[in-house]
């Protein structure tokens, strides 16, 4: 018999209802909470519970309500901040307008030290990024994620509204059970050749030695540049032998392009990568589209590439990540509710490893428009090979140690969704950094 929680809450406007809904079923569809073991009853008017929640309300067990930062629409990020607040085991985050000075306990007492629900919903609706305006946009028009909350609070590395989530669930008596995290493995293929060209390999040397401040490659590029045109060793960019994993444990996606024309697209003509398709299949890869650069915003643009992506594959189209993780709010989300898609790939951060939307789980975002969730799912992504370069700020000595602790610290509870090019390698070995070494010891075969 699940337990019956009682939430008992004081008069909430139809908009503040809503949300609290939102996070009540985000809460009970949580992975780590199981779904079977407890059941909400909103302001039950007879005893049949086991466990009574006063939000806002007098009463034991008592949780305050920040309704402002609940039902708030005007709010900037700047007014936050995260507070800490201790555990039995650790500590959980609060949003909040203003910190306080004294010793924060979680739950003490019968009571909670925090708004959970306000807290989580500022997370996984991305309000921040709902609300953001164009002086906190990047080059590229979407949100600076240098300006998120969770990047000023330097606490985007772990996987906050999945911590509190547990937290919660202690102080209620349902008691978590530590799990592995969930390993998810994916490829977005966005060029299948390194260099086109003679002065590709020069254009290439050029940015290569830019990028990183010193001439180690040239050697290199230019031994490997001659190589693949006397036909003697495949394209840098020719991977697959390797990097397609054999791990049968693990839920493994590929994302192909299938258009582009702004120059931050690098399309190729498809049928080169269908034998790439056919051996993704093989080793039991779904596949998926990467949507191009300009389709973000652009219904008609995404459905011409969902249709083309079809006709190639053969397949119904559900899974999809944003090339570029060009995500618009709410436009991207809009067209991946009426393209009726499953799951969207692309919410991960671009500079950093770690956690923009505050799980490593995927569910479902929030409408604002509508005031109820998507039916789409977003699948958080926690690392990205060219993400933890810029982590690292292209220091090498700390490249390992970084994988390490980021795969330590987050080894339980939560999910990891993590993306590799097959062009990337290419240029970590250039360097001397051991990425392919970390990647094959990961996912070369299924451990046993
Ligand atoms: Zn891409």
């Amino acid at each position: 018999m699940p337990r019956r929680i009682a939430l008992f809450t004081e008069n909430l406007s139809v908009k503040a209802l809503a949300r609290l809904q939102y996070v009540l079923d985000w809460l009970q569809s949580h992975p780590l909470s199981d779904a079977s073991r407890f059941v909400w009853r909103l302001n039950p008017t007879n005893g049949a519970f086991d466990v009574a929640l006063h939000y806002g309300v007098h009463g034991a067990v008592f949780m305050p309500s920040d309704a402002d930062l609940m039902t708030a629409s005007t709010s900037t990020p700047n007014d936050l901040i995260c507070q800490a607040f201790e555990t039995d085991s650790g500590k959980v985050y609060a949003v909040k307008n203003h910190g306080t000075r004294q010793r924060n306990h979680f739950f003490e007492n019968g009571t909670f030290g925090f708004d959970v629900f306000a807290t989580l919903f500022f997370h996984l609706s991305r309000r921040e990024e709902y609300q953001s305006d164009a002086g906190s946009q990047n080059p590229h028009g979407d949100f600076d994620e240098e300006q998120s909350l969770l990047i000023r609070s330097g606490i985007y590395q772990q996987p906050i509204c999945d911590q509190l989530a547990v937290a919660f669930f202690s102080a209620l008596g349902l008691n978590v059970r530590e799990r592995p995290s969930t390993i998810l493995l994916s490829h977005d293929i966005d060029h299948l050749q390194q260099w086109k060209s003679p002065l590709g390999a020069l254009r290439y040397l050029l940015w290569v030695s830019r990028r990183h401040g010193n001439l180690r490659a040239v050697p290199r590029v230019l031994r490997d540049a001659w190589a693949v045109w006397r036909g003697q060793i495949p394209d840098a960019a020719d991977t697959f032998d390797w990097l397609l994993s054999d791990r049968s444990d693990i839920e493994k996606n590929i994302f192909f392009p299938v258009g582009g024309d702004t120059v931050f697209d690098r399309f190729y003509p498809l049928g080169q990568a269908t034998p790439v398709l056919k051996k993704a299949r093989e080793k039991g890869y779904r596949v998926g589209l990467h949507p191009s650069y300009a389709a973000w915003k652009e219904p008609d643009i995404w459905s011409r590439e969902r249709r083309k992506w079809e006709n190639w594959t053969g397949e119904g189209l559900r899974h999809s990540r944003q090339h570029f993780l060009h995500f618009a709010f709410p436009e991207t989300a809009d067209i991946l509710e009426s393209e009726q898609l499953e799951v969207d790939h692309s919410l991960g951060y671009r500079n950093h490893i770690g956690f923009r939307c505050g799980t490593g789980f995927a569910y479902h975002l929030y409408n604002f428009s509508a005031e109820k969730p998507y039916r789409w799912k977003a699948q958080p992504l926690a690392l990205m090979d060219v993400a933890l370069l810029r982590e690292i700020d292209f220091k090498q000595h700390q490249l390992v140690s970084e994988w390490q602790n980021f795969f330590e610290k987050n080894r339980s509870n939560t999910c990891l969704s993590l993306n590799f090019h097959n062009t990337f390698f290419y240029e970590f070995e250039l360097q001397g950094w051991p990425l392919k070494d970390l990647y094959l010891e990961m996912f070369a075969r299924s451990p046993h």
